[in-house]
């Protein structure tokens, strides 16, 4: 009997490839093996849960049980790989399993990074990467009225306008001297937290958080310009970092993330890689629109149909209510500058090389509407 196509994770990038290839091969034995539920969520719903009115159960779309059923797989479910044996096509579970495969997708995602804080509270900073966390994440608010936010990213910007929602006051402390700073230019990150401020977030720029200590039952956050801060809860939002280890210790090459070619093969045949943890090209894109033009090659690549994946241009919509933003920042390098068009109630940032075409855009506020007609304007990621 051939060995299965084993997927590893649970996340979007490993049920959309299973959905992929299921359209294509309604029979091959397939196994997904996750270290957690394997329940079907959408993860970009965690930042925007308490506007929806979510709680965790209600973001849990399909259960392991319904998503085997559905893809004619084999789910194992809070079931850990431990290792891969590359030479014999198999991993090894946490409890010494072997499971032989005929190809294997990586599919296990990011870390959240850790910054190197002092203070007896530093580890229980909280992160929200997954449905779990999330579920924590909102037990723990369940008393709380203020929530200190490390990191202006579009993860922290996205939970503070969320935490509103609750009645909850966020407040975001970043070294940089505006929101999404690696995404907007200043004018238009200004913009946008005025627009966030007026909401109710509070912002400290230019500051790192250097101690978090527990008080009664919250926390103090101390500040590089030494303000402290008290506060219920501390989540920290600042940035991801792909999960390598699997791969490096079974001797795949890693870089930022596991580095795959355009068929998404990583340093060994049979064993592919997709979503956060991989590194295509050179990029590490932790996006959910990648993720689809790689199922969709990865799917056809499995089929023998070896297929290279491209992406088109994939602007991001910022799930900030209080300002709405779609951003598709220039690649990294490009040679240029930024143009804007302000106006009362929107912005329209288009960066502009120095060939004269546009390399990317950030639309806020009303300006989000010309995302449609912008678009085709832009380079494709990967052609
Ligand atoms: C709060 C938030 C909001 C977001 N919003 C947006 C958005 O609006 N738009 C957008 O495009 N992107 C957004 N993103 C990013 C997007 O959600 C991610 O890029 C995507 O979900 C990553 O999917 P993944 O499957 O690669 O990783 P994950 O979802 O992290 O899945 C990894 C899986 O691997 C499993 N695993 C890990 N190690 C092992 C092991 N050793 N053995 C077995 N299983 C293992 C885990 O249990 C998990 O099931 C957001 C991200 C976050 C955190």
């Amino acid at each position: 009997m051939t060995a299965p196509v084993i997927i590893l994770g649970s996340g979007l990038a490993a049920y959309n490839v299973a959905r992929e290839f299921r359209k294509l091969d309604k029979t091959s034995a397939l196994t997904i093996v996750s270290r957690d539920h394997a329940g079907f969520y959408s993860k970009p719903m965690l930042s925007n849960a308490f506007s929806a009115n979510k709680s965790a159960e209600q973001l849990l779309m399909k259960s392991a049980e319904k998503m085997a059923e559905e893809l004619n797989a084999t789910i194992l479910g809070h079931t850990k790989v431990v290792s891969i044996h590359v030479h014999n096509q198999e991993v090894m579970l946490g409890d010494d399993t072997i499971l032989p495969y005929r190809d294997l997708v990586l599919a296990v995602g990011a870390d959240p990074i850790r910054l190197p804080m002092g203070g007896d509270g530093a580890s229980d900073v909280l992160s929200v990467n997954d449905l779990d966390d999330f579920a924590h994440f909102n037990r723990r608010l369940a008393s709380a009225k203020s929530v200190a936010i490390l990191g202006a990213g579009l993860i922290g910007c996205e939970f503070a306008n969320d935490l509103l929602a609750r009645d909850i006051a966020p407040i975001v402390i970043d070294p940089s001297a505006w929101p999404l700073s690696r995404l907007l230019p200043q004018a238009a990150g200004d913009f946008m937290a005025d627009k966030l401020s007026d909401a109710g977030v509070q912002f400290h720029w230019g500051v790192t958080a250097q101690a978090v200590d527990a008080e009664g039952a919250g926390f103090v956050v101390k500040l590089s310009d030494q303000t402290e801060l008290a506060v219920d809860l501390v989540l920290s939002a600042v940035g991801l970092r792909s999960r390598t280890e699997l791969a490096a210790a079974a001797g795949l090459q890693v870089n930022r993330g596991v580095v795959v070619d355009r068929y998404l093969q990583t340093s060994q045949p049979h064993i592919y890689a997709v979503g956060d943890c991989a590194e295509v090209a050179g990029l590490t894109l932790p996006f959910v629109l990648p993720i689809m033009q790689q199922a969709r090659a990865l799917a056809a690549t499995l089929m023998g149909e070896r297929t290279v994946v491209k992406y088109p241009a994939m602007p991001v919509m910022v799930k900030t209510p209080a300002c709405p933003a779609v951003v598709a920042p220039p690649a990294m390098g490009s040679v240029g500058e930024w143009h804007l068009e302000t106006s009362e109630t929107g912005i329209v940032a288009k960066f502009m090389s120095n060939s004269g075409s546009m390399a990317g855009f950030a639309l806020l506020g009303s300006a989000t509407s010309q995302r449609q007609a912008l678009t085709p304007d832009l380079p494709v990621v990967l052609a």
